[in-house]
């Protein structure tokens, strides 16, 4: 089975991402995990940015994660604007990656 990530955009008017950098994680075993994405950097206020942001969407992360848009993952992320309320809620950073809902 592939599994897919997400990315830091929702395309959706009037919300803004807070570069948490939780969607960003690696799927493993089809959950999130504590690896981040290689193209993730940690900026020194701990917000996170993208390295390839402009060419994001379809890059393959490993042999099994791929970048998508953050609407099109199955996981909601603790804090996260753009969660939908009827998806498994994650907190995930490089010390825990762990269902809270
Ligand atoms: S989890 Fe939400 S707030 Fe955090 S980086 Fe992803 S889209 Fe942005
Ligand atoms: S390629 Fe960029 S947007 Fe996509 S998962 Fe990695 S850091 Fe996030």
């Amino acid at each position: 089975m592939s599994f897919d990530r997400q990315v830091q955009v929702f395309l959706e008017p009037g919300i803004t991402c807070k570069n948490c950098g939780q969607c960003c994680h690696l799927l493993v075993n089809d959950e999130p995990s504590k690896i981040p994405c290689k193209h993730l950097l940690r900026q020194s206020d701990d917000t996170t940015r993208c390295n390839i942001y402009t060419n994001r969407l379809s890059t393959p992360l490993d042999s099994w994660n791929r970048c998508i848009l953050r609407k099109d993952s199955e996981f909601d992320y603790e804090g996260c604007p753009y969660n939908t309320g009827d998806k498994p809620v994650y907190r995930t950073n490089e010390i825990e990656a762990k269902r809270i809902k």
